[in-house]
């Protein structure tokens, strides 16, 4: 099953593709992702780099967190983020995004399966998926 996701932000400025499967779907509450996006988790999907077409960098705002090797980008009319690159060099497009562009709802394909560096969280989370201490399952 080959799945293509048209994605864009709230203006219509930015449009970005993802095709096919993340290589993985999860809440991360690592204090660097809690930076990068002004939020309590990160709520996202990682992506091989030849499943996503994303825009021009020159076109999006960028920032950085340079000593952690983390950029965010969004739309330099409307500010929504589009997607991070986090230090394993793969593109994190949050659920957010997702949500946006399917009438406010994750497709089920996109679920979550596990909450990374739970140890580092603000806010508990009750649900029934895997809690890991870090990041350790994924190589981080
Ligand atoms: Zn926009
Ligand atoms: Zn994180």
């Amino acid at each position: 099953m080959s799945d293509t996701y048209e994605l864009s932000c709230d203006c219509g400025h930015v449009s970005m593709t993802a095709n096919g499967s993340p290589k993985l779907s999860l809440y991360c509450h690592c204090g660097s992702c809690r930076e990068l996006y002004s939020a309590d988790m990160l709520s996202g999907t990682g992506w091989a780099n030849d499943h996503v077409e994303l825009p021009e960098q020159s076109e999006l705002v960028v920032y950085k967190i340079n000593d952690k090797q983390m950029t965010r980008y969004g739309c330099p009319k409307c500010g929504m983020i589009m997607y991070g690159v986090h230090k394993p060099g793969i593109p994190i497009i949050p659920h957010a995004v997702f949500r946006k562009a399917n009438g406010g709802k994750l497709p089920a394909a996109l679920a979550p399966t596990l909450h990374l560096f739970y140890a580092d969280r603000v806010i508990d989370v009750d649900d029934n998926l895997e809690k890991c201490d870090d990041g350790s399952v994924i190589g981080l």
